[in-house]
């Protein structure tokens, strides 16, 4: 066996045993080994009993010279390779040149994470192919607007990166709805129903059409004119698109396209009170904008269906339709009227409040749209039903995060206690293990040798009778501390070593997403900070929300 051979065995040993606190396990060199050398497939009977030994051997060594003898051989294998998994988004079908593509939000508040899938989903494809992202406003229920969430959806959307190059609001298109309608009436596809309601959808459920479906088209006009002009109460009259009244889905036979609503409506006022259901509004405006491809989730199915229909009575060209599973989110509050009223209660802070899954409280808890973005992707497009996981997506968001955000030490509930037997303790700490190059965080204590340790620490310290102080000292426990020297071996007789924060710390608030404040102390570089995000060591990611000379307030972004 050739040197050459032994020395490339050597190497992947050392690089597993690096990776794994100085143990290689030799059947994972080999896979390494083959996967590596394909040449070496063929002598693989040959060189496992090398493996063996070389395995062995440096199973040996312990882990200091292990990592010595690797940055000789190759540092490049101190690395670990990130294992990057590429997803793409499958191809639209039928794409001619460009898309024309939407997003059709109700205006009742923000955006929220579950809207957030729609909108990337939509918004990757018109990056791929070009063309139009429409923002739609369906604004056709008056009972269900919140006048501000006109100006906060694309201020949602803006933030996410989701570039819509066209707005449109339906309640500025009421009369063209109007007109298909007529249209719709005179072909003889809808009518004008007065019946009770109950009664129409129980004769529609025995497959039965009611007595107006089928009264002269004169008739019909006559009556929409009357609806139109108000002469019906609400829930008097609607009028309905007729399919097939004996259609196997029952939620497909007949459905209502106008309805008659009193309710001032935030944009328009008391000057329309005819308001077209979304089947109605969502067909025509598909058509009119143009719509090459809609993506919408699969509770949406029916509607599809229904506004199919639509289409096959003007002849028009249906987009390709798309829809995804449904995803549940857990653990959150999604339902606007709820936080809405939470908002008025003053239980909630704002629509950013962190016990929310807005895309308000995402940001202002440090997840950062490239990670939404990656998880709605990485989700793709099928229609099988999903879990949404917080912690995939906090997984993704710390990938995001992790290289920006510097390290601070962090005690809650602090306690604090001087330190004897030194005049003065010195150590550093870096501000990100993984870049040196940013420099340092350094401690210099001098009498009366102040430190704070969190509560829970400090109880700790006060059993064990022994702690380190890291990147600092050790100490014995006593009133006050004794110093016990620098030396980091002791923590291999299992001495653990806690964070802490010296007398010149920060007043520090930690948001919790359950809305609870944590409070303790920050280390005062802490104020210096450019960027928002941090790490509080053993704690977890923060967004810095506020901070000046004195104080920090922080927002808990996840471990
Ligand atoms: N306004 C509807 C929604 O947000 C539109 C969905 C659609 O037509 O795809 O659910």
């Amino acid at each position: 066996m050739s040197d050459e051979i032994e020395q490339t065995i050597r190497k992947y040993a050392l690089q597993n045993a690096v990776f794994f606190k100085g143990t290689a396990n030799p059947k994972a060199v080999v896979g390494k080994i083959l996967g590596s050398c394909p040449e070496l497939r063929s002598k693989a009977g040959e060189i496992t009993p090398l493996i063996n030994q070389i395995v062995e051997e440096v199973n040996k060594m312990g882990l200091e010279a292990q990592t010595k003898a690797l940055e000789e051989m190759d540092s490049s294998l101190l690395v670990k390779e990130k294992k990057e998994r590429k997803y793409e988004l499958p191809d639209l079908k039928n794409v001619n040149g460009k898309v024309v593509m939407r997003i059709a939000p109700g205006p009742s508040g923000p955006l929220h994470i579950g809207h957030t899938r729609v909108s990337i989903l939509n918004d990757e494809y018109v990056k791929r192919y070009g063309g139009d992202l429409v923002l739609r406003f369906e604004d056709t229920n008056p009972e269900k607007i919140d006048p501000d969430a006109y100006d906060m959806i694309p201020e949602d959307l803006d933030w996410l990166g989701v570039k819509c190059n066209k707005q449109y609001i339906q309640s500025d298109r009421f009369e063209m709805y109007y007109d298909y309608t007529r249209k719709l009436l005179e072909m003889g596809h809808a009518y004008v129903c007065t019946c009770n309601g109950d009664d129409w959808r129980a004769l529609k459920e025995k497959k039965q059409k009611c007595p107006c479906h089928d009264l002269p088209v004169e008739t019909q006009l006559d009556r929409y004119d009357k609806f139109l002009a108000g002469d019906y109460a609400d829930g008097e009259a609607v009028v309905v698109v007729k399919t097939d009244i004996a259609h196997p889905n029952p939620a497909v036979r007949d459905f209502v396209a106008l309805r008659l609503v009193r309710t001032p409506h935030p944009r328009t006022g008391e000057k329309y009170i005819a308001y077209p259901m979304m089947n109605l509004s969502v067909a025509i405006d598909d058509h009119e904008m143009g719509m090459t491809h809609v993506i919408r989730g699969k509770d949406h199915l029916n509607n599809t269906f229904r506004q199919e229909y639509i289409f096959d009575y003007f002849g028009w060209k249906k987009p390709e339709y798309y829809h995804y599973g449904l995803v549940n989110i857990p653990d959150t509050v999604l339902k606007t009227s709820i936080i809405k009223q939470s908002i008025r209660d003053g239980e909630y802070t704002g629509w950013d409040d962190v016990r929310t899954g807005t895309v308000r409280a995402m940001k202002r808890r440090g997840i950062r749209p490239e990670a939404i973005r990656r998880y709605w992707v990485e989700s793709g497009i099928k229609s099988v039903d999903i879990e949404f996981s917080w912690q995939n997506l906090y997984g993704m968001n710390r990938d995001v995060i992790d290289t920006d955000a510097n390290r601070f030490f962090y005690v809650q509930d602090p306690v604090k206690f001087d330190i004897d037997g030194i005049d003065k303790i010195e150590g550093e700490a870096p501000k990100h293990p993984d870049h040196p190059e940013r420099g340092s965080r350094v401690y210099s204590i001098s009498a009366p040798r102040t430190v704070y340790l969190s509560d829970a620490d400090y109880k700790m310290f006060q059993d064990e009778k022994q702690i380190r102080l890291k990147d600092l000292c050790n100490l014995e426990f006593g009133t006050p501390a004794k110093y016990n020297g620098n030396d980091v071996s002791i923590l291999k007789k299992g001495v653990r070593a806690v964070q802490w924060v010296a007398a010149d710390g920060l007043d520090a608030t930690l948001l919790m997403p359950d809305g609870s404040v944590l409070k303790g102390l920050v280390e005062p570089d802490i104020a210096k900070e450019t960027n928002d995000m941090v790490q509080l060591e053993r704690i977890g990611f923060a967004r810095i929300e506020k901070k000046d000379a004195k104080s920090v307030s922080m927002i808990f972004a996840h471990r």
